[in-house]
């Protein structure tokens, strides 16, 4: 179970370690080909009783409430991507010389002889947004395609499903490339990269690492940010990476493009790369205007969805019907009412500070709402970039300490209301003292820069608790 290809699973001991999203398929077609299939997890609640027992009825042991002990006999193991590397089930699997793939390995050894070619996004911010505007430009040049991927479609089943692909559009997390060695992109490109998920990685260089994952084997083009000055630089991983011959790097800018990049001219989208002659001559894809919304990171997302379309040899025109058709998820920025001349936006998808940096940015007097889960984060830089633009901030969650602090030495004067509840009604007092904050012509933005889950299920529930304490407002 080295690197090469598995053609025989029957009857080889396969542990698939967490149920959910990615562990139930994984665990059906490991099942379907033959193998001896254990699922061990660490909750055991309701849900996960539910699809044990759907398991169960196919043949499949399910351990529920461990999921640290190596099952005798075990030969490989398929773990769920968020698993922490440093769990003790990777270090016995580690002793016991048991190699540990993730969904995406998995996905790409069971893929079949004529599979689709992956084009692959990832990055900190705007993966989601942007495999989908590369879907729908895909879709406008009339390839059979599909967003799939840590978008919460699995890449298992669109890659053994009935339905055949020309070329899929594969959104890939950090946690992903991580458990994922063997993957080989027709092309990919990673977006930004901020400090993010720190406390699974380690550190932001094993984390860039991860990221960096995705250029591996390109054949045809590695798309960077030539915009990006953190360190490393997007531009970096793809220097450092291994690329078959020919694999040319392809840069995006908010400017204008140099030879071998595509950006923006006098409100033009324009394409410097895939061209005859990139020394002279340049094509035009879209307007500034056909990208929904025209935010600067947005447009961002768009020429890296262009550029990745372009190296698979798609037209012009097909990008420039494909941005026009696309129109963004929900929580992200979301426009959700106007009351009494004050804006309310939904940006509650905004889980990091350099996502709630993009959408503080998009805005000129500001009541913050943020707080939630820091996953390890800091927030100085965040608070002082956009202390000029806030009239006032409502923190809610678990860590919002860290941003009163960093708010009181960085915009010391802006009033700052810090709630200490976690119950359901906080987020409407959360809107009602923003709104108390605000001035006609302000913006209330939730961009809360943490994750959710102290508070709510998930990002959706708490932008759903937003959107409806502002109706309660307007009512
Ligand atoms: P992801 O799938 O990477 O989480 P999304 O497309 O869902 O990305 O967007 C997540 C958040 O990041 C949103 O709040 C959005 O406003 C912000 N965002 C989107 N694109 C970018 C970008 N290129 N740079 C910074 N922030 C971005």
């Amino acid at each position: 179970m080295g690197s090469g290809q598995v053609t025989d699973w029957q009857g080889k001991h396969v542990t698939v370690a967490g149920l959910g999203v990615s562990g139930v398929p994984a665990a059906r077609a490991l099942h379907g080909l033959g193998a001896e299939v254990t699922v061990v997890n660490d909750g055991d609640d309701a849900r996960a009783r539910e699809q044990a027992a759907e398991l169960e009825a196919l043949g499949v042991t399910v351990r529920l409430g461990d999921g640290e002990t190596l099952p005798d006999g075990t030969e490989l193991i398929v773990t769920a991507p968020g698993w922490k590397p440093d769990k003790p089930l990777f270090a016995a699997a580690d002793r016991a010389g048991v190699p540990v793939w993730g969904d995406v390995e998995l996905a790409w050894r069971l893929r079949g002889p004529d599979a689709a070619p992956w084009l692959a996004v990832t990055g900190t911010n705007g993966k989601t947004t942007t495999v989908q505007m590369l879907a729908s430009i895909l879709e406008a040049a009339g390839l059979r395609t599909a967003a799939v991927g840590n978008i919460g479609v699995s890449l298992l089943d669109a890659v053994l499903g009935e339905e055949r692909y020309d070329v899929l559009a594969v959104e890939l997390s950090s946690y992903q490339l991580h458990w994922a060695p063997s993957p080989r992109a027709h092309s990919a490109a990673v977006l930004n990269l901020a400090p993010d998920h720190l406390d699974w990685h380690g550190s932001m260089e094993a984390y860039a690492r991860d990221k960096g994952r995705v250029y591996e084997g390109n054949r045809v083009a590695c798309v960077y940010n030539a915009d990006a000055t953190g360190k490393p630089s997007t531009e970096d991983l793809v220097r450092e990476a291994d690329v078959e011959e020919g694999c040319r790097a392809v840069g995006f800018t908010l400017g204008a493009p140099g030879p071998s990049q595509l950006g923006v001219v006098e409100g033009i989208l324009v394409d410097r790369a895939f061209v005859e002659n990139r020394q002279r001559n340049a094509q035009e894809l879209a307007e500034v205007s056909d990208v929904n919304p025209p935010a600067p990171h947005n447009i961002a997302n768009a020429l890296a969805a262009a550029a990745l379309a372009r190296a698979y040899g798609v037209p012009a025109s097909a990008v420039r019907d494909g941005l026009r058709a696309f129109t963004p998820d929900a929580h992200r920025i979301a426009h959700v009412a106007d009351v009494d001349g004050v804006t309310y936006i939904d940006d509650s998808k905004a889980t990091n500070t350099h996502a709630a940096e993009a959408s503080l940015a998009a805005y000129d007097s500001i009541v913050w709402i943020a707080g939630g889960l820091a996953k390890g984060a800091t927030f100085d830089e965040l608070v002082g970039g956009a202390a000029k633009r806030l009239r006032g901030a409502v923190l809610i969650g678990r860590d919002r300490a860290l941003i009163r602090e960093a708010l009181a030495r960085h915009a010391p004067e802006v009033p700052v209301v810090d709630l200490d509840r976690t119950d359901t009604g906080a987020m409407l007092q959360a809107v009602q003292e923003a709104q108390r904050l605000a001035r006609p012509g302000d913006t209330v933005l939730l961009a809360p820069a943490c994750a959710s889950m102290d508070m709510f299920a998930n990002y959706n529930k708490r932008g759903d608790a937003f959107a409806q304490a502002v109706r309660e407002l307007g009512a």
